[in-house]
């Protein structure tokens, strides 16, 4: 290690790890029958929503999962900035989509990585197909005064490790508007932001856009505080002082079932053992399948993501 790696480096490295194994020592003992990965020629020649394209990932190895998204990119003739990292903690590479013209960049990102012994589904294959989605949309007409980059990470599992590499090699911190990190997207009827304890502008914008599609606070949306055991992409952003919050789609009826068990650290940390509210029944477990995924889930943050960009440009 060297000598810049933080306490928090160590932090983070110590819970990515501790994630991993205990993912693999629980899903050791599940039962349930692997996923049959897709040929990815044919996701790629097959319909393009969300839920289609996350079968571009679905039930591959990490490596297999990068490599599929790179592959993509190239069959779609989508240019892409490829940034490959190696430290103590682990080695990967993130691929980044920029389209739009402008000073200010709006940040979207999500990992392709998954924990051993889950298919990741919803975590966070969905999420990948949606920015893939997302960037075919926006291709058709970019926004003129904002760049938007797609950014997908690898190691997200290890203490959001590919962000973290990303951070520190290649961020123009100065020019980023917002960064939003898709995570488990692909279940529920409701959007959280979350690790939002204070209002920036930024907050402002996405409260605007998704009020715009006809979303409320508390209902259709819910803007949530730091959540301790949980992280994502975002927080390796948020001590630079970008404003930076998590995406994530929940069913409103699970509302206080899923406060209970993300604000209580003891629940989260034994979460292998206790019963978990939906879309946590399937997180890092071998079930986290793509039957499980809705397609109005990911119609919905599709809408929300293409308002906020909207409203940001
Ligand atoms: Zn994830």
């Amino acid at each position: 290690m060297s000598r810049a790696t933080s306490l928090r480096d160590v932090a983070l490295y110590l819970r990515g790890r501790l994630n991993t194994r205990l993912s693999q020592l629980a899903n050791a003992r599940d039962r349930t029958p692997p996923v049959v990965p897709a040929p990815i020629d044919e996701v790629i020649r097959g319909v393009r929503t969300p839920q289609a394209l996350s079968r571009l990932l679905e039930g591959r190895s990490n490596p297999e999962r990068e490599h599929a998204v790179a592959r993509y990119l190239r069959a779609l003739a989508v240019p892409f900035a490829a940034h490959r990292f190696a430290s103590a903690e682990g080695a990967g590479e993130n691929f980044g989509v920029d389209l739009g013209t402008g000073d200010r960049v709006l940040l979207l990102a999500a990992h392709h990585d998954a924990v051993p012994g889950s298919p990741g589904a919803n975590d966070n294959a969905a999420s990948v197909g949606l920015l893939l989605q997302l960037i075919e949309r926006l291709a058709v007409s970019p926004p003129a005064k904002l760049r938007v980059r797609f950014l997908f990470t690898a190691a997200e599992e290890r203490g959001y490790l590919g962000a973290r590499q990303y951070v520190l090699d290649n961020a123009n911190v100065s020019e980023l508007a917002g960064v939003l990190s898709l995570e488990l997207c692909g279940i529920g009827d409701s959007v959280v932001v979350w690790d939002a304890a204070e209002e920036t502008p930024f907050l402002r914008t996405v409260g605007a856009a998704l009020e715009g599609v006809g979303l409320r606070r508390d209902q259709g949306y819910h803007v949530v505080g730091r959540i301790p055991m949980f992280g994502s992409d975002h927080r390796a952003f948020a001590p630079l002082g970008v404003p930076a919050y998590g995406f994530t789609l929940v069913p409103s009826a699970n509302a206080d079932a899923l406060r209970q068990f993300v604000f209580s650290p003891l629940r989260s940390a034994f979460r292998h053992l206790i019963r978990r509210p939906v879309p946590f029944d399937t997180y890092h477990t071998p079930r986290d399948r793509g039957g499980t995924l809705e397609p109005p889930a990911l119609a919905l943050a599709l809408r929300a993501l293409e308002a906020v960009i909207a409203e940001v440009a």
